[in-house]
C-alpha cells in the first residue's frame, strides 16, 4: 500500500512540484482514501483521485487598483474551480500577502471534501488575492473590491460558483464585492454568500465556523461521555472564527485563557468572559487594532510577542488562525500538558507531524474540513433561503448547523473507527467526504 501512495504522490509532486501547502493537503487524503479505493470495487482502475487532484479550472487575473494618493498598484486576483461533481463550486475568497496558487488550490481542495461532507449540495472552490486589506481605508478596499470584481464576475453565478469570505474578506468586502457584481451583471442574486442581513444574508453565518466548530469538540467529547463545560479552552486567532468559537465557549461553560494574532498571544489566567471578549471584537472588527491591546485593557493578562499560544496548560485547544500554525512540537506540548481534544476552527491549522502527534496519542482530533465546515454549511443554508426568498430565524439556522455538524460527526465515526476504537477523524472525513463526490463523478462519467 505505502507504494501504492508514494506512486501517487510522485505523480502529484512531478505537477505540483513547487506548491507544498497543495501538496500536505493532498498527501494527508491520499495516505487514507488510497487503501480505500483499493478495497472498493467500484473505484478500481478509474484514476479517480488523480481527476480530483486536477482542478477543472483555473483562473488568475491581473486586479489594477488606485490608492488614496492617486498611486496605482496592481495584484494578482485567483479562482480555482476545483470540482463541480456534486454542486456549484462554493468556497471563500482569501485577501492575504501569502495567497498563492498553491495555498488556494490545497483550500479548493479541502473544499470539496468540506463542502460533500455538509450533506449540502456544494461543489468546491476557492480564490482570493495578494493584496493585504491591513492598513488600507475603506476607500482603497472599495476600489480594491470592485477592481477584483470587475474581472471575476464573468467567471461566477448563483448557479456556477458562489464565493464568500475567507481571511482577510469579511462583511465590508462582501458588501462592496456584491455591488460591483450587481451593477454589472444589473441583477439581485444569491451569487456571495456572507451577505448582510437586510440584502439577502442569512442569521448566524458570522458565527456559523466558530460555533460550528465547537459544537463539533461537543459531539467529540460526547464519545467519552465528557463535554465542555468546566474545561479550560486555549484558542489561536482573534478573528471571525476565533471571536465565535470563544462566544460558543462560554455560553457551553469552558474557560477561554488565550486569543492571538501576527503577532503573539495573549494568556488571560482568569479567563476572557463576555465583556472581555466584546472588547476584542470591537478591537478587532470596528478598530482593526492588535490583540496586544488587550493588555492595555486588561493588565493582568500576559501578552507573549511573536510566540503561539501552545504552550499554555489546557483541556482542549482549537487553532483558529491559518495554515501550519500549530507544529510537531506544538502538539507534544499540548498533550503533555494534558490537553485531550483538539478541533481545527482554520483551514489546515496542524502540520502533518502534529496530526501523526495527535493520532499517535489517541487523544481526539479534528480536521477543519470537518470541523470549521459550519461556516460553509451555513454559507448552503443562505443559498436555500436566498433561492426561496425567505430568511429563517435564529433558532432555525442555529438548529440546522447544530445538526450538520452533527451529521458530519456521525459520517466521521463511521468511516473512521479504527480496530482498537480510536476514531481518526482525519481518515473519516476523507473517506465519507470523497464516496460522495467520487460516486457523482462516476455517474456523470469521464
Ligand atoms: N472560507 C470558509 C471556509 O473555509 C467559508 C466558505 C464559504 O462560506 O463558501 O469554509
Amino acid at each position: 500500500m505505502q507504494e501504492k501512495i508514494k506512486a501517487f504522490m510522485d505523480e502529484v509532486r512531478s505537477r505540483n512540484g513547487h506548491e507544498p501547502e497543495f501538496l500536505q493537503a493532498v498527501q494527508e487524503v491520499a495516505d487514507t482514501v488510497i487503501p480505500y479505493i483499493a478495497d472498493n470495487e467500484i473505484y478500481n482502475g478509474k484514476n479517480i483521485l488523480l481527476r480530483m487532484v486536477e482542478p477543472e479550472r483555473l483562473i488568475s487575473f491581473r486586479v489594477a487598483w488606485v490608492d488614496d494618493d492617486g498611486e496605482i498598484h496592481v495584484n494578482r486576483g485567483y479562482r480555482i474551480q476545483m470540482n463541480s461533481a456534486i454542486g456549484p463550486y462554493k468556497g471563500g475568497l482569501r485577501f492575504h500577502p501569502t495567497v498563492n496558487a498553491s495555498i488556494l488550490k490545497f483550500l479548493a481542495f479541502e473544499q470539496v471534501f468540506k463542502n460533500s461532507l455538509t450533506t449540502l449540495p456544494m461543489g468546491g472552490g476557492k480564490g482570493g488575492s495578494d493584496f493585504d486589506p491591513k492598513g488600507k481605508s475603506d476607500d482603497e478596499v472599495m476600489r480594491f473590491c470592485h477592481a477584483f470584481m470587475a474581472e471575476l464576475f464573468r467567471h461566477i453565478g448563483p448557479f456556477t460558483d458562489i464565493p464568500a469570505g475567507d481571511i482577510g474578506v469579511g462583511a465590508r468586502e462582501i458588501g462592496f464585492l456584491f455591488g460591483m457584481y450587481k451593477r454589472i451583471q444589473n441583477e439581485f442574486t444569491g451569487v456571495l454568500t456572507g451577505k448582510g442581513l437586510s440584502w439577502g444574508g442569512s442569521k448566524i453565518r458570522p458565527e456559523a465556523t466558530g460555533y460550528g466548530t465547537v459544537y463539533f469538540a461537543q459531539d467529540m467529547l460526547l464519545t467519552k461521555n465528557d463535554d465542555i463545560d468546566g474545561k479550560t479552552v486555549v484558542i489561536s486567532g482573534s478573528g471571525n472564527v476565533a471571536q465565535y468559537a470563544a462566544e460558543k465557549t462560554l455560553q457551553l461553560g469552558g474557560k477561554v485563557v488565550t486569543l492571538s494574532d501576527s503577532g503573539g498571544y495573549i494568556y488571560d489566567k482568569k479567563g476572557i468572559d463576555e465583556e472581555k471578549l466584546a472588547f476584542v471584537m470591537d478591537l478587532k472588527n470596528n478598530k482593526r487594532g492588535r490583540i496586544s491591546e488587550y493588555v492595555d485593557q486588561y493588565p493582568s493578562a500576559e501578552y507573549h510577542k511573536g510566540k503561539t499560544p501552545w504552550e499554555v496548560p489546557c483541556d482542549i485547544a482549537l487553532p483558529c488562525a491559518t495554515q501550519n500554525e500549530l507544529n510537531g512540537e506544538d502538539a507534544t506540548t499540548l498533550i503533555k500538558n494534558g490537553c485531550i481534544c483538539v478541533a481545527e476552527g482554520a483551514n489546515m491549522p496542524s502540520t502533518l507531524d502534529a496530526v501523526h502527534t495527535f493520532q499517535d496519542a489517541k487523544i481526539l482530533f479534528a480536521p477543519g474540513k470537518a470541523s470549521n465546515a459550519g461556516g460553509v454549511a451555513t454559507s448552503g443554508l443562505e443559498m436555500s433561503q436566498n433561492s426561496l426568498r425567505i430568511s429563517w430565524t435564529r433558532e432555525e439556522v442555529d438548529e440546522r448547523l447544530k445538526g450538520i455538524m452533527k451529521d458530519i460527526h456521525d459520517s466521521c465515526i463511521e468511516h473512521g473507527i479504527e480496530a482498537d476504537g480510536y476514531c481518526n477523524y482525519v481518515k473519516g472525513a476523507n473517506i465519507a467526504g470523497f464516496v460522495k463526490v467520487a460516486d457523482a463523478m462516476l455517474a456523470q462519467g469521464v
